[in-house]
Formats: structure tokens, C-alpha cells, sequence
């Protein structure tokens, strides 16, 4: 049996980075940067009012109190947007309001409330100092400095300081595009009426939503029973290198038993043709123990075991990270948090066991510990666990017996 990190290694070493592109600032959020960003422009790109008021000569307020005002004749109203270029003369004041540029000449904002309003001319009650509420160009930004590094995750505030400085795109490292093929002829979907026999289809709803939630993109999720031809058929239709898809993940069909279309499909011993060809693994885990791996003309596939509950964990353990690295996305990993045990557990010899959990942070976050308690039975098609639970326990292959009170690592699902 192979372990599991080294299934995990060959896992990654399949799936490989696409090439950067540039994409809208939209498409961008989520992604890393692949180039430096140098700003064109400077932040802000004009001087302007940090305030709403008048713009003054500050020389001309000098002395003006509440008691003793400072009337000055209002000779300009500028709203933000106004795009003329503006001279203040001595003696005057233009109305002006936040964002705004800054008149030529001016040196300082009165803000409104130390003033009477007025719209002819204006009571200035407050000495306005040089500078005063003025935002001066490339206080925030200056042109030419380098303000986004590549190698950074993209953030809406990155987005925002992005757009601020007039980029509409990025050059980033895209999202791995995926397909996601159940197999079975037990399946139907969700919304039809069940016969007997019959089970509703979740494996493709619930793998294409990990797919997302690592930050890569589903193309399309398939449904084929458990017929060769059928299943071919989907497989043909996506891979092949023109077919931009990155991945391949299938669900079901690679156990012992008879009618296991993935084997069957692809030969039961595999094959030795590098660009198409699964090789058929048993991995030293519970659940997830059958794995299969290789490439359909061309194109990575994985194909994980059927039960919902070994098909989610294969995936967290194999996939999820090696589709994050190829995106270069931080923390391919789930982060492992060490918890002590509330229980007594067996786990099978020479197998590293992943049980459900329930991580309970420590009371007290000084001295505490957290704790963790194991969520449902391990048998593999228990979803109601998995669906409530928060943390995968990783209990060592060589480990036969847990008892209360041993710390062991957690994978934080939350
Ligand atoms: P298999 O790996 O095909 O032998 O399937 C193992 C178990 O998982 C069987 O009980 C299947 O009915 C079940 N199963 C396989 N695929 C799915 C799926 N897409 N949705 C729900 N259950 C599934
Ligand atoms: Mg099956």
C-alpha cells in the first residue's frame, strides 16, 4: 500500500499551474498576482478639499473668531467633479466641497461649520492655518512607486487601490478549471422521484462546491451510470488538451467489486501509456483506501472511491492542496491545530485513519488546550457527521488504540 504522503506527492505532481493571465479586476479577487504593480498615476492624483467649506488664502482668515468674523465675497461654487482650471484672488473665497480640486492660489479649507453658509459671501469664524483640510497630490500613492507585489493574494482592498489608480486588469495566476463525473447506476438527481434501488446522486454537488471552496473553477459536474461507453463518452468530450480542462475528478467505480466503470473503463491493471492511462492504487487511509490516478489523452484525472464520505476526505487530503499550490494560493493546507483527545478510539493497524471530528477551543485562551471529540462512526457513508463536523482527527498508521487525554492533530475544516 502506498501512504499518504506519498500519494499526496504524486497527486501534486500532476497538477500543474497554468500559465498567468491578465483578467478583469472582478475575475481577479481570490487570485495571486503574477507581476508587480507600478502606479501610472498618483493618489490623490490632484489636491484637493478634505472637507466640505471655502477654499481661502490663508493669510486672509488671520484673526477670525466667532466674535470677530472675517467676511469675505464668495466668487466660485466648486462641486466635486468640476474639471475647469480655477484661480482664487486675494480676498476672496470659492465654495468648495470634499474631493473637489483645490483652486490655484488657495492654501487652505474653512470647513463649512466654521462659517455662516453663505453662498454671496462667506463668515469665516476660525483662523484657517497653511495647509489646513487640504489633501495634497501623492500623499497616498507616488507615481511609479510599486504598490502591489507578485505573489500576493488579491484582496477587494487591493481591487480597490488597483482601480483607484486606473488598472482594469491583472495578471494573475487563473483559477485550475475542473470537471467532476460521478458514476454510478444507482444515481439520480435530486428533484426526480427515487425507485426502489435507487439513490440520489450527491458526490457531484458535494465535490464541485470543494472544488470552489479551494478556489478553483467547476466547467461542468456529469452524471454516467455504470456503463463504459457512457462514461467514455463524457470523459471524450472534455479532456484533450483544446478542451482547457485542468483536472478530472471521478467518483465511484474503483473498488474490488464487479461493474466498477472508472476501473473498467481504464483497465484493471492499469496502464503504461504516460498520456492516457489510470493507475489503480490502494492508499494506506481509512476511509479513502482505493485511488486511482493518471491522465485521459492528455488530461489530469483523479479518481476518488464512491462513498460520499471517502470521496470528500480524498479530496481534502489529496486535491484541495495540490489544486491551491498549483494556483499558488497560500495555506495549501488545512492549518493542523494540536487537541487533546476526549475519548478512548481504535483506529486500524497500518492504516492512517481521518475521523470526523468536533474541535472545541480552549476556555481559556492563556493556559487552555483545545480539546477534541471524534463525530459519528468511521464507517465511510456517514454524511450527517461529516456534515456537522469541523475538524478531520489524524490518527497515525501505526496507532491501533487513542486513549483519553492524548494530544493528537486536527485538521481545522472551519
Ligand atoms: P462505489 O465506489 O461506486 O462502489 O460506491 C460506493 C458507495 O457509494 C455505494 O454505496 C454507492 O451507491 C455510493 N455512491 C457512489 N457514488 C455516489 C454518488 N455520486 N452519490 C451518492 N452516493 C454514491
Ligand atoms: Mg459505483
Amino acid at each position: 500500500m502506498r501512504s499518504v504522503d506519498d500519494h499526496q506527492r504524486v497527486v501534486a505532481d500532476l497538477i500543474r499551474s497554468r500559465p498567468a493571465v491578465m483578467g478583469s479586476l472582478t475575475e481577479a479577487l481570490g487570485l495571486v498576482l503574477a507581476d508587480d504593480v507600478v502606479a501610472q498615476l498618483s493618489l490623490p492624483v490632484f489636491d484637493n478639499s478634505a472637507m466640505d467649506g471655502y477654499a481661502v488664502r490663508a493669510e486672509d482668515t488671520s484673526g477670525a473668531t466667532p466674535e470677530h468674523p472675517v467676511l469675505l465675497p464668495v466668487t466660485e461654487d466648486i462641486p466635486a467633479g468640476r474639471t475647469d482650471q480655477l484661480t482664487l484672488q486675494p480676498g476672496t473665497a470659492h465654495r468648495i466641497m470634499t474631493g473637489a480640486p483645490i483652486p490655484a492660489g488657495a492654501t487652505a479649507i474653512v470647513p463649512v461649520e466654521d462659517t455662516d453658509g453663505g453662498l454671496v459671501s462667506v463668515a469665516i469664524r476660525q483662523t484657517a492655518p497653511p495647509g489646513k483640510h487640504i489633501r495634497p497630490a501623492g500623499e497616498d500613492v507616488v507615481l511609479g512607486s510599486t504598490v502591489l507585489r507578485a505573489g500576493q493574494l488579491v484582496t477587494p482592498a487591493m481591487l480597490g487601490l488597483a482601480a483607484a489608480l486606473g488598472v482594469a486588469e491583472l495578471n494573475v495566476i487563473p483559477r485550475q478549471r475542473v470537471l467532476v463525473i460521478s458514476t454510478g447506476s444507482e444515481l439520480v438527481s435530486p428533484g426526480t422521484p427515487l425507485r426502489p434501488g435507487q439513490i440520489y446522486e450527491s458526490n457531484s454537488i458535494m465535490l464541485a462546491g470543494a472544488v470552489r471552496d479551494a478556489g478553483a473553477t467547476v466547467v461542468a459536474t456529469a452524471t454516467a451510470g455504470d456503463d463504459v461507453t457512457q462514461f467514455s463518452a463524457i470523459l471524450d468530450r472534455y479532456a484533450g488538451t483544446e478542451n482547457h480542462v485542468d483536472l478530472i475528478i471521478t467518483s465511484g467505480g474503483v473498488s474490488a467489486g464487479a461493474y466498477e466503470v472508472v476501473k473498467d473503463a481504464f483497465g484493471r491493471h492499469g496502464s503504461q501509456d504516460q498520456n492516457h492511462g489510470v493507475e489503480f492504487v490502494k492508499v494506506a487511509m481509512q476511509p479513502g483506501m482505493p485511488q486511482g490516478i493518471g491522465r485521459v489523452a492528455g488530461t489530469p484525472i483523479v479518481t476518488l472511491p464512491g462513498n460520499p464520505v471517502s470521496a470528500l476526505v480524498s479530496f481534502e487530503v489529496f486535491i484541495r492542496p495540490a489544486l491551491r499550490m498549483a494556483m499558488h494560493l497560500p495555506d495549501p493546507e488545512r492549518p493542523r491545530r494540536p487537541a487533546v483527545l476526549t475519548e478512548t478510539l481504535t483506529s486500524p493497524r497500518g492504516k492512517r485513519q481521518f475521523r470526523r471530528a468536533l474541535l472545541h477551543p480552549a476556555e481559556d485562551a492563556v493556559g487552555g488546550v483545545d480539546t477534541v471529540t471524534s463525530y459519528g462512526p468511521p464507517a465511510s457513508h456517514h454524511l450527517r457527521w461529516l456534515a456537522s463536523a469541523n475538524g478531520l482527527l489524524d490518527i497515525p498508521e501505526d496507532v491501533v488504540e487513542v486513549s483519553a487525554g492524548t494530544q493528537l492533530q486536527v485538521w481545522d475544516l472551519r
